[in-house]
């Protein structure tokens, strides 16, 4: 271990900086790797995810390692292809497959968020209005309560500067997006996309349907163009309890239709 650790300062001291490859945690339950199968599968089947986007969770044995899948589409996900990394978002056995360029949003979201256990990126188009948009994204109806007060806008060329492929592809660069989301439960990225995190798999699936489904209704009421009726903050915060006790009734109703064909 100690030659280990002297290979790696030498290493770094020759200009390459070296990240220890992981050990891993462990077999995680297996009702995890079904239900992170089964989020890929619905998300998919919502629309909230395409070809594009993915969904993590918490490894249940070591809260410093999470699951993903390898870089594919979501639709197409099975229990072997579920990747363990850790904080870092270095693989701990790749198996010489390709994992997703932006797992460090995951990362760094885990690093951040103790209370964090599952993450869904996607590219839903009802948000990217309001990521590009003046007008926030705020809850209009009770179903997506979670949002809080407003969703704040992830700007990476605050971070870059100009001539960015927009992707989340460091460490440094998903550190930023999680202080954007700060203690929130979703943020939009300009030009890009969102984040929504969550305690539970149902319940983040159930956030990101949502968040899409906000965004569809709250352009729609602006195309009515009179005045506008948020949620205010109380009423979000009552609303969102009340849900949260009920994200497994949508789950169970999504999962058998995402995995009718299995
Ligand atoms: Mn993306």
């Amino acid at each position: 271990m100690r030659l280990l650790g002297l290979l790696a300062v030498g290493l770094c001291l020759l200009g390459a900086p070296v990240l220890a490859q992981p050990q891993s945690a462990g077999a995680p339950d297996p009702r995890l790797i079904e239900d992170l199968v089964v989020a890929n599968r619905v998300l998919a089947d919502l629309g909230v995810v395409d070809g594009f986007g993915h969904v993590s969770v918490r490894h249940d044995k070591d809260p410093n390692h999470y699951l993903l899948a390898r870089s594919m589409a979501p639709a197409l996900v099975k229990a072997d292809d579920i990747l363990e990394f850790d904080l870092d978002s270095v693989p701990v056995d790749a198996k010489n497959r390709a994992p997703y360029l932006e797992r460090f949003i995951h990362g760094e979201i885990y690093k951040a968020r103790p209370d964090v256990k599952a993450v869904v990126h996607s590219h839903s188009a009802s948000v990217i209005p309001f990521s590009v948009s003046t007008t926030r994204l705020r809850p209009v109806y009770h179903m997506s309560s979670f949002l809080g007060a407003e969703v704040q806008v992830f700007e990476i060329r605050d971070v870059v500067g100009d001539g960015s492929d927009l992707l989340i592809r460091n460490a440094a660069l998903g550190a930023a997006l999680a202080k954007a989301l700060g203690d929130q439960t979703a943020v939009l990225m300009r030009g890009h996309g969102s984040v929504v995190v969550g305690t539970s798999i149902p319940q983040v699936v159930f956030r990101a349907y949502y968040t899409e489904m906000n965004a569809r209704l709250q352009a729609e009421a602006i195309q009515l163009g009179a005045a506008m009726t948020y949620l205010t903050p109380q009423e979000a915060a009552a609303s969102a309890k009340t849900n949260d006790a009920l994200v497994m009734r949508p789950w169970e109703l999504w999962k058998r239709k995402a995995m009718k064909s299995e």
